[in-house]
């Protein structure tokens, strides 16, 4: 069973693609479950910065999307669209982040960290500000520090391309080795386990930039140790050809790994169903 649980439309700003458009993509990938999971911070388009969040500017547009989803579910009977957020940790912001999401009706929040010291690490353009100037050890292990940060405050479904500090990182220190923070990423697991926080496989850089999996497999093994129970599967596409590409590739790996079911999200509660 393939899902997009992880999917941006015009209303995140680094992203122009209607839903109209976006959900026929999908269901040309066969994908029949979506959530749409917008930034929650504001940035200007184009622009690779860390983002802001406005209480007001979000509750306002996130009014609209779930009025454009609301209007739009007719036109796809096939479908379970979904209404979601993709928040990412600063820590100035978590405070009015978690009063933002328990006031909203959302099915589905990711989590995220894209930012290492200040340093925005999700795009290129500034990936060199860090890693050209950092050891790997203190780029990576203050990522996982965030990274500890956001599921301790807890306030999400499930945590967006774990490892993405890797996706420019390896042109700077070569591949991503897991077992190098293994005390400091299952810390991280553990936490999730404790909160009924899952986990996101995103297909986002399968086939560019550092061409793996987000996370790489060996962390979902450890996620399957510690007990983790929900795992999403997600584009993270930005643009309608990359829409629900990916999928059965992402699908592959979590049956490799073990992984048995997939989760899906109504009112942040998860269905589990077998991907066998
Ligand atoms: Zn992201
Ligand atoms: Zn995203």
């Amino acid at each position: 069973m393939l899902i997009d649980y992880h999917l941006h439309n015009h209303f995140s700003p680094d992203c122009e693609a209607d839903t109209a458009s976006l959900l026929k993509e999908e269901l040309g990938h066969g994908v029949r479950h979506v959530c749409f999971t917008n930034h929650a911070e504001w940035f200007e388009k184009k622009e690779e910065v860390a983002g802001v969040f406005i209480p007001l500017e979000a509750a306002t547009r996130f009014g609209e999307i779930q009025k454009e989803l609301e209007a739009i579910r007719p036109q796809f009977p096939d479908m379970d669209i979904r209404f979601g957020a993709e928040v990412q940790y600063q820590k100035q912001y978590m405070e009015d982040l978690a009063k933002f999401i328990e006031a909203t009706p959302f099915d589905f929040i990711l989590g995220s960290v894209h930012i290492i010291d200040g340093i925005l690490i999700s795009g290129g353009r500034h990936a060199k500000e860090i890693f050209g100037v950092t050891s790997e050890e203190t780029a990576y292990t203050h990522y996982f520090d965030d990274m500890l940060k956001l599921v301790e405050w807890g306030h999400i479904s499930a945590v967006a391309h774990f490892d993405i500090c890797k996706k420019f990182g390896h042109q700077f220190y070569g591949p991503f080795k897991p077992e190098k923070y293994k005390p400091q990423i299952l810390k991280i697991l553990e936490t999730m386990k404790a909160k009924g926080i899952g986990i996101e496989l995103n297909a986002g850089s399968l086939h560019k930039n550092c061409k793996e999996l987000f996370p790489h497999p060996q962390i979902l093994k450890w996620c399957l140790k510690v007990g983790i129970e929900d795992f999403t599967f997600g584009s993270d596409a930005h643009e309608l050809k990359r829409a629900g590409t990916y999928l059965p590739e992402v699908l592959a790996i979590a049956k490799e790994v073990g992984i048995k079911t997939v989760s899906t999200y109504d009112q942040r509660k998860p269905t589990r169903h077998s991907i066998s």
